[in-house]
């Protein structure tokens, strides 16, 4: 990650990557944190709490399903529009992107949540609330993300804090499921990719960070053949025959325990009634793991395992004529990666948290972060403050506790203290 040279860090110290320039020109993070200017817009986080609570709710009753984002990115980009952010746009992709410029040529932070949801169409997203409660499906993930996101863009602007560089606002499509992170995706693929010396996903609760990047390689496999009756075609290869011994060689593969490996068929279908050879069999797996080499390594055992049931059933019947094939669509590629608990940008998420006064255990997960990190750009998955509990589910819930504040207020600190507040 350190032989990167982005375009935009060409002011005299162009032989340092974005991401050692921010280490190289910043204040600590407790210099920061006590500067009086600083200090007041922590304060107005606390005192705008409801703000940010109404724009959680607010979000989260426009429905987002997957691929089916643009009511709640329009909803997003005309926030962004009213608290004065610049060129606030949606890509071609759907990303809602803006700006939040600095005093002076710096580095550039993309501060981002994602817009979808994994709930279909019709799913009921009204928010109810008890007390500091709310419950609705997505009101953590991730509107929790994106309301602090708007409530860190708004006090940037408000508060007026001189800082160096720019912040990248942006509310990212797919991050869910089938989505296969192809916002973010976009953005990697587009002119910004060179200016990124940061990227920060807020989704997610509570105070632990990201800083790994789960990888997967996901699956669809059909076994196909004619089919034909159970009786009186007896005697020709099954789909379904194929399938279930790739699914018994698929149950027996080693998977290691560090770097965590892990496999599943999650879902299998075909067939059409019980007195018929059936004529496609089909299943849906999840490989992944941490670790790249790890994740290629299972990966061809999976494929291996495919091809010889294929041969296995084929040669179960070998008077049998009849075709039996393979065919394997990828429904989903994320790729691992990592920023190392030694750089500096870990270690400034590290040092806010202690001047927060908060823990923050270092974790792996799944998310927008995964893209940016396997292309060695810093990333980090940051916590959004308050509980939660059934994220993708009915009875998601978010609580606000009594210090959910601290979660803008976090993420404020560590914007600010990496594009260098002065
Ligand atoms: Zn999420």
């Amino acid at each position: 990650m350190y032989l990167r040279f982005g375009k935009h860090f060409a002011f005299g110290i162009f032989a340092l990557s974005p991401a050692l320039l921010v280490a190289q020109s910043n204040a600590p993070v407790a210099a920061i944190a006590v500067m009086p200017a600083v200090r007041a817009a922590m304060a107005s986080l606390a005192r705008d709490n409801a703000w940010t609570i109404d724009q959680q709710i607010a979000l989260c009753e426009i429905p987002a399903p997957p691929f089916k984002e643009s009511a709640r990115a329009l909803a997003f980009r005309d926030q962004l529009i009213a608290l004065g952010v610049q060129q606030v746009r949606i890509d071609t992709e759907g990303n809602v992107i803006g700006e939040v410029r600095g005093t002076r040529p710096g580095p550039t932070v993309l501060l981002s949540g994602h817009l979808d949801t994994v709930f279909p169409e019709g799913t009921d997203v009204k928010v109810k609330r008890t007390g500091t409660r709310l419950t609705a499906p997505g009101i953590s993930d991730d509107c929790r993300g994106l309301a602090v996101t708007l409530a860190v863009t708004r006090t940037l602007l408000t508060s007026k804090i001189p800082f160096a560089g720019r912040v990248l606002i942006v509310g990212t499509v797919g991050e869910e499921g089938a989505g296969n992170l192809r916002g973010v995706r976009a953005i990697f693929r587009s002119a910004l990719k060179d200016s990124i010396a940061v990227f920060l996903s807020v989704d997610g609760t509570g105070t632990s960070i990201t800083n790994g990047g789960v990888g997967s390689n996901r699956y669809r496999v059909h076994y196909m053949g004619p089919g034909g009756h159970s009786y009186e075609a007896f005697g020709m290869p099954s789909p379904i025959h194929a399938l279930g011994r790739a699914i018994a060689k698929i149950a027996n593969l080693e998977a290691s325990i560090s770097p965590k490996v892990t496999f599943n068929v999650g879902v299998v279908s075909g067939g059409t009634s019980v007195n018929s050879i059936a004529n496609n069999g089909t299943m849906d797996i999840d490989l992944r793991s941490e670790s790249a080499t790890a994740l290629a390594a299972i990966d061809q055992q999976l494929q291996t395992a495919l091809l010889q049931a294929l041969n296995e059933e084929r040669a179960r019947w070998p008077q049998s004529s009849v075709p039996l094939t393979m065919k394997i669509d990828t429904i989903g590629l994320r790729a691992a990666g990592r920023t190392a608990d030694t750089s500096y940008v870990v270690r400034t998420a590290l040092a806010v948290s202690t001047a927060m006064h908060v823990v923050s255990p270092l974790v792996t997960s799944s998310t927008d972060a995964n893209i940016a990190m396997s292309l060695g750009i810093p990333a980090l998955m940051l916590p959004a403050g308050g509980s939660s509990h059934g994220e993708h589910s009915l009875q998601e819930w978010y609580d606000d506790g009594v210090d959910g504040f601290k979660g803008p207020q976090w993420v404020l600190l560590l914007v600010l203290s990496l594009v260098g507040a002065h």
